[in-house]
């Protein structure tokens, strides 16, 4: 009798509207520590991620304002960076790097956490694959020595590259997530992202072209990574309504579309990183 009215319990919390859609992702996962591990299981909910594990120094409950970046490295693996100071590593911010032992990052978790993360969602995983991209090239992306083979394509509201040598290389940028864009050479794109690396924020992508990418691929992006300094295209979305985060401005450096755009061309400037081929005209 017990057992049916818990069942009956069960049914009703799973018909109830509403209620089943508040779920949570739970994995069990390995912490990957700078000596040996410890086991637990990792629970992204809406609120945020919550590593429950019997070694008490390290489990905790964060929201998702709580973590400077959440990176999905790999189906199997995912890396948070909290503001908590890491006292081993003279305070810098410390990381937390877990290995799925279970299950896999799957798109539809990515998309949770991209919706969810309060700063740029690093991610290898694609959360969605809807519409078709305007533009493509096959690319390799350059590493320090060598490189790997993939796909650049650049959607109305994102920018892809899916290797196919190394998946955990592929990438997956709002146009509000992205620093700057630029081309050094007609075959060559190099893109700066907000992604934490050693030493600082602002991971590089470089990528060699294999094939030539649209000349007018190059004013599409630009004009949805930096649209207020893009007014004649009316068309672009704004990436800020498509994420409620802010829009980077950057200091263009040089205005390389000639004199006609000046003051706007500079609101708000941080750096002169950003350098972009002379395309006569382009700006007409
Ligand atoms: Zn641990
Ligand atoms: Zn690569």
């Amino acid at each position: 009798m017990r057992n049916i009215s818990l069942l009956l319990a069960t049914a009703v919390i799973m018909l109830a509207p509403g209620l089943g859609r508040a779920q949570s992702h739970e994995f069990q996962v390995e912490h990957d520590h700078l000596w040996r591990s410890c086991l637990g299981k990792l629970i992204i909910t809406e609120e945020g991620i919550e590593y429950r594990t019997e070694n008490g120094d390290h489990a905790r409950a964060w929201k998702f304002v709580e973590l400077k970046q959440i990176k999905i490295a790999s189906p199997n693996r995912l890396e948070l960076i909290s503001y908590e100071d890491d006292k081993l590593m003279l305070g810098r911010d410390r990381d937390f790097s877990f290995k799925l032992l279970e299950g896999r990052i799957t798109p539809e978790v990515s998309a949770r956490l991209l919706a969810k993360s309060k700063r740029p969602l690093v991610t290898s995983v694609m959360p969605t694959d809807e519409g078709a991209p305007r533009f493509m090239a096959m690319v390799k992306h350059l590493h320090t020595t060598g490189g790997c083979a993939g796909t650049f394509k650049v959607f109305s509201d994102r920018m892809t590259f899916e290797s196919a040598d190394k998946p955990e290389h592929s990438r997956f940028w709002r146009y509000s997530h992205v620093q700057g864009i630029s081309q050094s050479s007609r075959y060559r794109i190099e893109i700066s992202s907000f992604e934490n690396q050693p030493g600082g924020v602002g991971r590089d992508f470089n990528f060699q072209l294999k094939e030539e990418l649209s000349p007018s691929a190059y004013d599409y992006i630009w004009a949805r990574i930096y649209p207020s300094k893009f007014r004649r295209d009316a068309g672009a979305p704004n990436p800020a309504s498509l994420t409620g985060d802010e829009i980077p401005i950057k200091h263009m450096g040089r205005n390389n579309y000639g004199s006609s755009r000046s003051d706007e061309m500079f609101s708000a400037g941080t750096t002169d990183r950003q350098t972009f081929p002379q395309r006569g005209g382009a700006a007409g």
